[in-house]
């Protein structure tokens, strides 16, 4: 029996090998057999990093037939990245035998990457479970950017199943743009006659994610979601598919080149998504051989070309209103490329009018656009023809100009945020004293009003 689980877990969970605090999934329920509602329990004193004891999946289809072993894994794939980083435990009742082996690899990955963080964590699990269904079908992850589009259109010819997650970088809350990204894609996947399913998930919401970037943050170099939990999480979640869709290939799409990703440690990255596996499915770390503008270049430029059909892009994380906000950095960057390769922006899901690149070369040259990301833009620069054949939007003149731009780096200032100091210790203290700070913060009163504005204020020095 490998270390890294145990068949002899007991659910008092006094005999664990080890002394990390545990963290249970009591219960698996089923209910009208496509939400999965996971009952979790830990000590209290882990407590403090969840807002809720019950992970829930809510699939659009059927699962029944789906074994316990598989269904387990969107709710272990959740938690893992938790119990990682706190140096938890996780007893489970059953769970698939090659999911365990990955998702080993994955945590051996991740434990030299983060190396403060303890990764000490073993799973324990009663029945360990093996399955095989010689699946040939694709499914890809699919949020409607240029990455999960091209990756589509690559794999175009064996038909993926698409799959969009509500809860992952569409909160729950936002129900009317869900609904507008959920048509469109709708339409999409009627158009090119293949299937797309949708799943919802509290899976950002069940942990306490401000507090674990807060604490955490500092040793991943950014944000919980982004280096640590988003690709193990969201390739869990598509487990119970592939049974029910006859899938054997996961596609997730690369965001950057196999080579920057050698510098880049990302939570979907070649060493972790090509890891991850469950029955006999495989996960593949998809189209990592080409850089964005690469993608939009060779793959969409000729998709559109050949379908003359603009396939709605959707890369804005600014905001939840519209699908592109048009103005933020990765807007700006994306209709940049779109207008030098010869593909009408506003055809794809920008509103751009005639003076966007003289406003554009106005705000690089004052340095007001946050360019974290310098490779990105030089990359466009290292794509520039030396004859432009087309204007589109005027965009000719701009383009002679940006030829010798010299792209600096304008990371957006991470003010000290005040506000998560109080939080932060907020956490520390007993149950009863954060219900009493929480009802008063609650009860709006003046002061506590004046509190929040002095404390906005502070925030902003
Ligand atoms: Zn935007």
């Amino acid at each position: 029996m490998a270390s890294f689980f145990s068949k002899r877990a007991r659910w008092t969970g006094n005999d664990k090998e080890s002394a990390n605090p545990a963290i249970k999934i009591e219960e698996l329920k089923i209910l009208k057999n496509r939400l999965l509602l996971f009952k979790l329990s830990y000590p209290k004193k882990i407590k403090k990093y969840f807002l809720s004891n019950l992970f829930w999946v809510e699939y659009d289809h059927d699962l029944h037939g789906v074994s316990r072993g598989i269904l387990q894994i969107p709710a272990v794939s959740n938690i893992l990245p938790l119990a990682w980083a706190i140096g938890a435990d996780i007893l489970v009742k059953e769970l698939d035998k090659t999911y365990l082996q990955s998702v080993e690899k994955i945590r051996l990955v991740m434990k030299t990457w983060y190396p403060k963080l303890p990764f000490s964590t073993k799973i324990y699990v009663d029945e360990v479970t093996s399955s095989s269904f010689s699946n040939k079908g694709y499914g890809l992850l699919f949020s409607g950017g240029i990455d999960s589009t091209t990756s589509y259109v690559r794999h175009k010819n064996a038909k993926p199943n698409l799959i969009m997650v509500w809860g992952a970088d569409i909160p729950l809350d936002k129900k009317n743009f869900w609904e507008k990204a959920r048509d469109k894609y709708s339409s999409f996947a009627e158009r090119e006659n293949i299937r797309i399913n949708f799943i919802k998930t509290n899976m950002r919401q069940f942990i306490n994610e401000r507090l674990l970037t807060i604490k955490f943050g500092r040793y991943l170099s950014a944000s919980w979601w982004g280096r640590l939990h988003h690709g193990i999480g969201l390739l869990g979640l598509t487990a119970p598919l592939t049974v029910t869709g006859h899938i054997g290939t996961i596609l997730i799409a690369a965001s950057v080149t196999r080579t920057r990703a050698l510098k880049f440690h990302w939570g979907s990255h070649p060493l972790i998504d090509n890891a991850m596996s469950w029955a006999d499915v495989k996960v593949v770390h998809d189209s990592d051989d080409l850089s964005r503008h690469e993608k939009i270049k060779y793959v969409l430029g000729d998709y559109i070309r050949k379908s003359n059909y603009y396939p709605t892009l959707r890369v804005c994380w600014s905001q939840f209103s519209d699908f592109n906000c048009g103005t933020c950095e990765k807007c700006l960057r994306t209709i940049t490329v779109l207008a030098l390769e010869n593909i009408d922006p506003n055809k794809c899901g920008f509103n751009i009018n005639g003076n966007f690149f003289d406003i554009l070369k106005q705000n690089l040259i004052e340095n007001r656009i946050n360019i974290e990301h310098t490779f990105l833009w030089k990359d466009i620069q290292r794509h520039l023809p030396k004859v432009m054949n087309h204007n589109l939007y005027g965009c000719k003149d701009f383009f002679k100009w940006f030829k010798e731009f010299i792209i600096v780096e304008n990371k957006p200032k991470r003010n000290f945020n005040i506000n998560d100091l109080p939080f932060h210790v907020y956490y520390e203290l007993p149950e009863n004293l954060q219900k009493t700070i929480k009802r008063i913060r609650e009860q709006q009163t003046p002061i506590m009003r004046i509190a929040k504005w002095v404390l906005s204020l502070i925030s902003k020095l």
